[in-house]
């Protein structure tokens, strides 16, 4: 379990794991995770090894830009999606999730949306032409982004590209499936 800072080398090393559960519906499981601070609304630079929770307890991490500590959560299962917040944990058995995001300020980063693996994406890929029945059930990102690469066999720009203007940097094997989205009009994005 834990979180912790991983160095511009490392962050080339932890990928997304996706799975397909009867070939559609898809289930992410990230490795690494962008941290944001909701005491200066920033998020902190580099990028962090996500390694999944103890009852939902991730750990702590530091801002880089205003020293707060984040508090990090999860819902103890796959690490699909995680909540910061600046003063502390989350306890399910003290106040609702409302009441808690109002009092601490919670952000939630909910990896099918921020990293755009949804059943939508999907589905609209096989519109398109690709064949993704290679893939197994239980499978990686920079599979899927290789596999993409191969079928579309054609160069795609190398864009810094980002969805959500509160995470401008995502990890390198989810920018290069956001250059893949752009390049193939599946998703706007900003630059
Ligand atoms: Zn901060």
């Amino acid at each position: 379990m834990g979180i912790s800072k991983l160095t511009e080398e490392q962050v080339y090393e932890y990928d997304v794991n996706v799975k397909f559960y009867n070939n559609t519906r898809v289930v992410v499981d990230t490795e690494i995770t962008p941290v944001y601070c909701m005491a200066c609304s920033n998020q902190t630079g580099g990028l962090y090894h996500y390694d999944g929770s103890r009852y939902g307890q991730v750990g702590t991490v530091s801002c880089d830009v205003c020293h707060a500590e984040i508090f990090c959560t999860d819902d103890d299962n796959y690490r699909y999606q995680i909540h910061m917040s600046t003063k502390e944990y989350y306890n399910r058995f003290l106040c609702t999730k409302e009441e808690f995001d109002n009092k601490y300020r919670r952000v939630t980063l909910d990896f099918s949306k921020l990293y755009l693996l949804s059943e939508s994406v999907f589905e609209t890929l096989t519109q398109k032409g690709f064949d993704l029945s290679e893939l197994g059930a239980y499978t990686q990102l920079s599979s899927i982004n290789q596999l993409i690469r191969e079928q579309y066999a054609r160069p795609i720009p190398e864009l810094n590209l980002y969805l959500d203007s509160k995470i401008r940097r995502v990890p390198p094997v989810v920018q290069e499936w956001y250059q893949i989205l752009n390049e193939l009009e599946i998703a706007e994005f900003k630059a």
